[in-house]
Parts: C-alpha cells; structure tokens; sequence
C-alpha cells in the first residue's frame, strides 16, 4: 500500500510522519512526473488552499488528480485540503477539484480566534483530539455527503464514498486515529 501526499504547500510532513508511524509507504507529489508512480491513496494536507489551488493548477496537477478522485481514489482532505475538494465555498468564488458535495465556509471562526484545540466524536473512529488552525467548517452537505463530525453544532467531517473532508488537523496531534480509520478504507 503506498500513499501520495500532495506537498506543494502546507502541513504535509506531518501526515507523512503519521504514516510512517503506521508503518505504511507514502511519497510526495510536487510535481506531474510524481504521477507516473501507482498509489492507492491520497491526502491533500492543510495549509492555504489559495497557494495550493494556484500551484496545482500551474503544475498541472489539478485536472489529472481531480480525475483520479472522480474514478474512486480514495482521498483525505484536511483543513485547506477540505477546502480544495469542495464543490462549493460560501465566501470564495474559487472552485478546485469539486469533487466533495459540500459547502465550505473558509476561516469560518475568524481569522484571529480561530485557532483551538478540541476532543471530539468521529463517526467510525471515535474521540480523537482536534486541533483547528484558521479552519473552515461545513456549511451544509449534497446528497449521498454522510456528517462524520461536529463540533458545537458545526460540521466539521464529511464522507462521500472515497473521499473524506475534515476542517481539522489530526496530523498536528498524537492520535493516529484518523488516519488508521482512512487508511482502512483502501
Ligand atoms: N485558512 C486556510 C484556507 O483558507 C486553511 C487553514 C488550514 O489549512 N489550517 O486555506
């Protein structure tokens, strides 16, 4: 089992870390030759969508990986990276791989205040320690996007089939949770 990490921009390291910890193979996508490589998932890291919405597209990343989650790759996006599968943001215009049948409102909690730390129930995981960096929440969900996580009412995790939002960052804790839960689905 070998997974991509999506490491133009952002908190990638950390969730590499986390894999290795599983003791589970992933490698780094930087650049298109990355893709020539086979691997059985994906995870699209937090950071600021904006830098990595731009890269993407000037490395020709976005309509191949876009295609790839489309066919059933299964991918975990967390935090910006929730924001790069959305299908629609509530206070942006910009669109990147639309793949995820939500609503994402960004730096929902403010851009100051919106760091914290929190425990919280996730459907199929569990409690497991949260930490939100400048995140954005879920608005509301399409049809067939199962909540998997709120936090104060706020959705905060979506599954729709192979793909898996989450406003948080899981990788910046102790828990391995999340990502054994993610790596399961493969
Ligand atoms: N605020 C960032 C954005 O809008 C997301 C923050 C994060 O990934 N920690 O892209």
């Amino acid at each position: 089992m070998k997974i991509a990490v999506l490491a133009v921009q952002g908190a990638f390291i950390e969730h590499e870390k986390m894999l290795a910890q599983l003791g589970i193979e992933s490698f780094e996508i930087r650049q298109k030759k990355d893709l020539e490589q086979d691997f059985d998932g994906l995870i699209l890291p937090g950071g600021e969508s904006t830098v990595m919405g731009k890269l993407l597209r000037e490395l020709e990343l976005l309509e191949p990986l876009k295609e790839k989650i489309q066919r059933g790759l299964p991918v975990l996006g967390t935090c910006a990276g929730l924001i790069l599968l959305a299908e629609n943001l509530s206070n942006d215009d910009r669109i990147y791989f639309g793949t995820l049948p939500v609503t994402v409102k960004r730096n929902a909690y403010g851009r100051q205040l919106g760091s914290f730390f929190t425990k919280a129930e996730v459907k199929g995981v569990g409690e497991i320690p949260m930490a939100f960096i400048r995140a954005p929440y879920i608005e509301s969900v399409g049809e067939g996007a199962e909540v998997i996580a709120r936090v104060d009412g706020n959705i905060v995790g979506v599954r729709y089939g192979n793909q898996i939002g989450i406003s948080f960052h899981p990788e910046v804790t102790d828990s391995l949770a999340l990502h054994k839960y993610f790596t399961a689905m493969l």
